[in-house]
């Protein structure tokens, strides 16, 4: 087993972002605090790390409000899937969204971006892998995706994935990161506790990574 825990997870990114010859500190850790126990949010907070990730928009609300009210000064990332009822308050929330995968959602995003005169940052979803059950659009409607992103003024930051348990996340990584140069997009959300230095070595510019920093999730 790789060592964990916050201190060995950012001791660990900071090796794989040298070993790839890349600046430290190029890579953002997300620490994806979902369904997390508060004591342990709290830790990792005491520790420093200021950037958190959740998947789901009201279990975000209802642990986040309380600790900003509070004072802790988080950036807040949705991994997860984003109904469009649910925008508004995920718009409200967070200060970026990874999951945009479809026209009707980045339209609900840009008509809230207008209202508010603020919007999140958009990273535009794929499906690498085709899953069938996995969010995220398909390769071949990447580029139209992202153009509509861009056509609607949202601050589109790049491409999210997550590729299928159980395969080499390596060539979905590559997949991702060839769809990114070709839209002239900088940001690569790839990488999660069992590959973030693999995703580091292949250009990720965030990284998501829950249990291996806070432990089992239910555990
Ligand atoms: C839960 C989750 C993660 C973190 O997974 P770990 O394997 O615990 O690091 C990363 N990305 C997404 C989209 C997730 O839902």
């Amino acid at each position: 087993m790789e060592p964990t825990g916050i201190g060995a997870i950012r001791a660990r990114l900071r090796a794989a972002e040298a070993a790839a010859g890349r600046a430290a500190g190029a890579v953002t850790l997300i620490a994806v605090s979902k369904v997390q126990p508060e004591a342990r949010v709290r830790a990792v907070l005491a520790a420093g790390q200021r950037v958190f990730g959740e998947n789901r928009v009201q279990e975000a609300q209802g642990r986040w409000e309380p600790l900003r009210a509070e004072g802790a000064a988080v950036e807040l990332h949705l991994i997860g899937p984003l109904q469009t009822n649910k925008a508004r308050a995920a718009a409200g929330l967070f200060d970026a969204i990874h999951t945009v995968d479809r026209e009707r959602l980045a339209e609900a995003l840009a008509r809230l971006a207008q209202e508010r005169g603020a919007s999140p940052g958009v990273f535009v979803q794929v499906n690498t892998g085709r899953e069938p059950q996995k969010a995220g659009c398909d390769p071949e409607g990447a580029d139209a995706l992202v153009a509509r992103v861009r056509a609607l003024g949202l601050p589109l930051r790049g491409l999210m994935c997550i590729p299928p348990e159980g395969e080499d996340p390596v060539p979905h990584f590559r997949l991702l990161r060839g769809m990114a140069e070709r839209n002239g997009l900088d940001g690569l959300s790839m990488g999660m506790s069992g590959d973030f230095e693999a995703a580091v070595a292949e250009g990720a510019t965030h990284v998501r990574v829950g249990s291996a920093i806070f432990g089992a999730r239910g555990g």
